[in-house]
């Protein structure tokens, strides 16, 4: 049994509170350890330490700090095998897909090495007689990263490389379900040379999320998870002061237009759909064919991919998907099943019933498909996070984009055509963060933003590329004058340059 506690001041340390939550294996139900749930006054020690830890970070030049980045690509890479293992025997997905996770933060992690590019700030000579304007970017102290179960290696670093590159000192309080890998990369960032208490790991529930909220030393947020939890933490955070940015749930749609190669719109759907167990925020889980004959033939050729779909433990390398998180997570989803099936809508795919053989204890919903689900149904409005893709038929184009920009998430979502007309204005006019057009998953890379729209994400930067140095920085504007000895007397007028 594993025993988690956090890592605080470069240093494991046991939770003193008292109190602990399971973390299970889903892959086969059992109980791999336990999570210490973090108190008020544990996160307060842990921000105090983080001050005192920062003042030396932000002042070490922004070269030194990247090439402690440099370092731990090198360690992570080498840790490669065993951080993908932990995370798919805490999560669930595969070792193969815990790889994608790793992968997508590390590039983050590369992005940041261009810290001292990042950080540059601008310069204007001679703005007025004898005036120079200049900017910089300065850390803005202590800030947190309150991240969720699903991806839990690359949200953390997504969250964690930015503020650490531009100086700051930061607190993770990772989800409590999977916080093995968490633990791992502080170990990891200590090894590649980052100075104790820059990179905390604070585990807990809602007591060290709150307790993040109002701590007036945490001057920034970034949180990512549903929807309902992001909105209590951007509200709370900036009514006590603090930069935050939260993004939320989704529900993202794929427009399958009727020229559309319909063998690649199938496949498009089955990976984005059902890999990961639909577990992603930027999984598809409502296909809009256009038209009935469009309609039809994608049913026809979904169905008996989705029966076919191999399930299985997260560490057999030919499974298309494995076990969700939790038991109660399983419910939950077959749970929207039998409400959509009261619904009205068709359930032509039906993996409920669904049991691995010889782990038969652990968290495994088979796919589901739903044909003929309309938007005034629950399974459509809400969010499932599950093997469960529902078939909405638009009449036209206008009513497939109706229906993406009526929705109340804006994540991401898709246009599978081969008519560039469509596409293009598919792109300008959907009301969704990331777009993709022949692409089911268009997560940009790091180099690009990562954000959704409408009730996706409160605030208004993005995640990663140059939005992440934006949010975890503030902006000094400086003019001055030289040479000095100018006398041009008391001037009582707003001051121009004109
Ligand atoms: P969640 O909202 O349950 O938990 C997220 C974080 O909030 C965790 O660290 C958790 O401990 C904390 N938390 C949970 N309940 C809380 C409460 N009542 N008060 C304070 N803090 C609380 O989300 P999850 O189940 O871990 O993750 C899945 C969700 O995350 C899905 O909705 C998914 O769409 C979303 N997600 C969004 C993005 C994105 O970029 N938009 C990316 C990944 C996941």
């Amino acid at each position: 049994m594993i025993s988690y506690g956090h890592y605080i001041g470069g240093k494991q340390v046991a939770g003193t509170s008292g109190r602990f939550a399971e973390v299970f294996q889903p892959m086969d139900g059992s109980v791999r350890g336990k999570v210490a749930l973090a108190s008020k006054a544990e996160m307060s020690a842990a921000v105090a330490n983080a001050k005192a830890a920062q003042p030396a970070w932000g002042a070490t030049n922004p070269q030194r700090r990247a090439r402690v980045l440099m370092k731990f690509l090198e360690l992570a890479a080498k840790a490669n095998d065993e951080l993908a293992d932990i995370l798919a025997r805490e999560h669930g997905k595969t070792v193969a897909d815990a790889k994608g996770d790793i992968q997508r933060g590390i590039e983050v992690i590369e992005y940041c090495i261009g810290a001292p590019q990042m950080m540059k700030g601008e310069f204007t000579e001679g703005a007025g007689p004898g005036i120079d304007i200049y900017s910089m970017r300065q850390p803005l102290g202590v800030v947190a990263g309150i991240t969720p179960f699903n991806f839990p290696a690359m949200i953390p670093l997504w969250k964690a490389g930015p503020a650490i590159a531009a100086g700051n000192a930061f607190i993770l309080k990772p989800s409590e379900r999977d916080p093995g890998v968490p633990m791992r990369l502080a170990e990891l960032f200590l090894e590649a040379g980052l100075p104790p208490g820059i990179f905390n790991v604070v585990n807990g529930d809602k007591e060290a999320v709150d307790a993040i909220l109002d701590d007036p030393d945490i001057k920034a947020i970034g949180f990512v998870g549903s929807t309902p939890i992001a909105e209590y933490i951007y509200g709370r955070g900036c009514s006590n002061g603090k930069r935050v940015q939260c993004f939320g749930g989704a529900k993202n749609h794929m427009v399958i237009m009727p020229d559309a190669d319909m063998d690649q719109a199938v496949d498009a759907l089955i990976g984005a759909g059902y890999g990961s167990a639909g577990e992603r925020c930027m999984a598809i889980s409502v296909a809009v064919p256009v038209g009935e004959k469009t309609a039809n033939e994608l049913v026809k050729r979904l169905v008996p991919r989705v029966e076919s779909l191999r399930i299985g433990p997260s560490t057999d390398s030919s499974a298309d998907f494995g076990p969700v998180v939790t038991a109660a997570a399983a419910a939950k989803i077959k749970d929207y099943v039998d409400i959509g099936v009261k619904e009205g809508a068709k359930l032509v795919v039906d993996g409920r019933g669904f049991t691995m053989q010889g782990y038969e204890k652990g968290f495994y919903v088979g796919g589901c498909l739903f044909d003929h689900v309309t938007p005034d149904m629950r399974i459509y409005k809400e969010e499932i996070f599950g093997p469960v893709l529902s078939v909405v038929r638009a009449k036209d184009y206008e009513e497939g984009l109706r229906l993406c920009n009526d929705h109340e998430y804006g994540n991401g979502v898709a246009i599978f055509t081969r008519d560039g007309d469509a596409a293009r204005d598919f792109a300008a006019k959907v009301q969704v963060g990331m777009v993709g057009v022949n692409v089911p998953i268009p997560v940009p890379l790091a180099y690009y933003t990562f954000g959704g729209w409408k009730r996706s994400s409160f605030g208004d930067l993005n995640q990663h590329g140059p939005d992440a140095f934006r949010f975890y920085t503030k902006t000094k504007t400086i003019t001055s004058r030289w040479p000095s000895g100018i006398k041009d007397g008391a001037s009582f007028v707003i001051p121009t340059m004109g």
